[in-house]
């Protein structure tokens, strides 16, 4: 019999994902450029202070021209603010994150264990602890899944395992392929969770061979993606939502809520709204981690819990994400 493929609502045969990765701008002056701030290099800072940028051009398509507090270039453009050193935001900040994370495997919160699966990701965003951390690549290695996965093995209490980074879909998918039979050896874990912002910086990455890999796992199947502002969203970022959908994925979305981008409650609506036209519901809202570099981002505790706030006053509770922060030692995220 032949059945319909999961990626049949993918509209056009999707470009190779590795291409359009490896064609991912990296020069900030060509970023300025292409979003019609060729004239502004006075808003670079002198270096990229050891984090280089990195960006999609279909991520960078949907820019406002000539805007440059546009919520997605604020995401993405290396920016003088980051060269501030700020009391409270260290180096550290995820420290036991980056120290544990030396075998590849988490487990921290009962019943799930996070794999490293990869340090790389298509995108650099400015806030995240990978500045400072760009941990996890050498873990990547099979050699290492066995060695964590075989440390779970023993362990009955674990039902869910989550593949996390960087971007656990930044691998191959015969990588995938070959990480998941491994999972052959803990029955224990009925779900797998995925942690990847690729299906919306880079959409072409849900293409074929990962869709049949993922309609074929004998698991219940989340994938948790990241998208902080509804103009992330797009109809290439709808049809791989609803391809993974299709391949039996239940959607969920983290967001980072972070100043200038979606602090303030009618961007945060918006984005809520757009997830689910896109199939996806919100999941968690995170305060940011307090890394170097990032102070220019931080919303203080008291807005924040305004703003869910008025989400809760204005949006069904489905749509309203949980404001959380990670808080080393906690048995879970911390609800604000
Ligand atoms: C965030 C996180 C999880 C998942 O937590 P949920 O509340 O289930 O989303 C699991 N393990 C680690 C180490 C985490 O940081
Ligand atoms: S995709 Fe996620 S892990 Fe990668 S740089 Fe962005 S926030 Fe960090």
């Amino acid at each position: 019999m032949i059945t319909a493929s999961p990626s049949a609502r993918l509209s056009s045969p999707a470009a190779d994902w590795r291409e359009l990765w490896r064609n991912a701008i990296t020069d900030p002056a060509e970023l300025l450029q292409a979003v019609g701030l060729g004239d502004r290099a006075d808003l670079l800072p002198p270096d990229d202070a050891g984090f280089a940028l990195r960006v999609p051009r279909g991520f960078v398509a949907r820019m406002r021209r000539g805007d440059p507090r546009d919520p997605l270039l604020l995401q993405v453009l290396p920016q003088r603010a980051e060269h501030d050193r700020v009391a409270g935001f260290t180096l550290d900040a995820v420290g036991d994150l980056s120290a544990k994370a030396g075998h590849g495997v988490l487990h921290k919160y009962d019943g799930r264990a996070l794999l490293i699966a990869s340090g790389s990701c298509a995108v650099n965003c400015r806030y995240c602890f990978r500045r400072h951390f760009p941990y996890g690549e050498e873990i990547a290695a099979a050699s290492h899944w066995r060695e964590a996965l075989e440390r779970l093995r023993a362990d009955s209490s674990i039902r869910e395992l989550i593949l996390s980074g960087g971007d656990p879909l930044s691998l191959a998918t015969p990588k995938l392929e070959e990480l998941t039979r491994s999972l052959a050896e803990l029955p224990q874990v009925i779900r797998l969770r995925i942690h990847t912002r690729l299906p919306v910086v880079l959409p072409e990455r849900v293409d074929e061979p990962l869709l049949t890999w993922l309609a074929g796992l004998p698991l219940q199947k989340v994938v948790v993606l990241h998208a902080n502002h509804a103009n992330e969203l797009d109809a290439s970022v709808d049809a791989a939502c609803a391809a993974l959908r299709e391949a039996g994925a239940t959607l969920l979305n983290q967001s980072v809520l972070l100043r200038g981008v979606n602090d303030d409650a009618d961007a945060l609506a918006n984005l809520s709204e757009r997830l689910f036209a896109a199939g996806v519901l919100p999941y968690y809202l995170h305060q940011l981690d307090r890394v170097q570099g990032t102070a220019h981002f931080e919303v203080d505790d008291g807005t924040a819990l305004a703003l869910t706030e008025s989400l809760r006053a204005r949006l069904p509770g489905y749509l309203v994400p949980r404001l959380v922060r990670e808080v080393a030692g906690d048995p879970a995220k911390r609800p604000l």
